[in-house]
């Protein structure tokens, strides 16, 4: 189960993670597109951390929706736009509530998937942050169905996101900047997909 102030724990706990790789995210995005990734989303998460004071006694909806506002307005690039929606799409699911069933944590995801492909103009395959979002939604949903608790359900849609990661290496990107170089982008993985992983590793971190 998590509640508010455990949103806002994952919140904070995600954005040193982006942070302590923001580095690398960069080199991975320099490597097929523009090396604006890792930085950009550091930065974002930064403003979220900042203003997660004023945030503390809301709803999840509430909490999410300001992280989303906060990183279409701070990130530039697609990612801000696409992160941004991912959380804003998962808000709404989760408004007026201070504690987040296991469904409804299924529902939000699913919501935040469905935010970024309609964002993004997007589907799996594409070599974007939804070879990792999609595999791990569905390896989440599989175990929770199986009777897994939360926790269980998450360690195996981490590594079903990480297996997407590696995934995004063997495809040629057809969506954003990568696209550009085509074949070329082939061998590389994708820098969304891997922030993207992070972040669900971040939530994993604090269950
Ligand atoms: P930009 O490409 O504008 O420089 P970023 O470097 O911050 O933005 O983010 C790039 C990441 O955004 C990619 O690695 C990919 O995962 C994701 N991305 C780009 N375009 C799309 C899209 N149309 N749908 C889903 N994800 C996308
Ligand atoms: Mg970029």
């Amino acid at each position: 189960m998590i509640d508010s102030k455990k949103l806002i724990e994952i919140l904070k706990v995600t954005a040193e993670k982006i942070d302590a790789e923001k580095e690398y995210l960069t080199k991975l995005d320099n490597d097929i597109a523009d090396g604006d990734h890792g930085i950009n989303l550091a930065k974002g998460y930064k403003a979220i951390v900042a203003k997660l004071d004023t945030m503390e006694g809301k709803d999840a909806g509430a909490i999410l929706k300001n992280a989303g506002m906060t990183l279409v307005s701070t990130v530039g690039g697609s990612s801000g736009p696409l992160y941004g929606t991912a959380y804003m799409k998962a808000g709404a699911v989760l408004k007026d509530m201070h504690e987040i069933s296991n469904q409804d944590f299924v529902k939000a995801f699913e919501a935040a998937i469905a935010g970024v492909k309609m964002r993004g103009k997007s589907s799996e395959g594409e070599k974007t942050m939804l070879d990792a979002m999609c595999p791990a939604y569905r390896a989440l949903v599989e175990s929770l169905a199986s009777g897994a608790e939360l926790k269980e359900a998450m360690e195996k849609a981490v590594k079903a996101a990480y297996e997407g990661v590696e995934y995004t290496k063997t495809i040629r990107a057809t969506k954003g900047r990568a696209s550009y170089i085509g074949d070329r982008s082939i061998g590389h993985q994708d820098p969304g997909a891997t922030s993207i992983t992070y972040v669900l590793e971040s939530v994993l971190k604090c269950l």
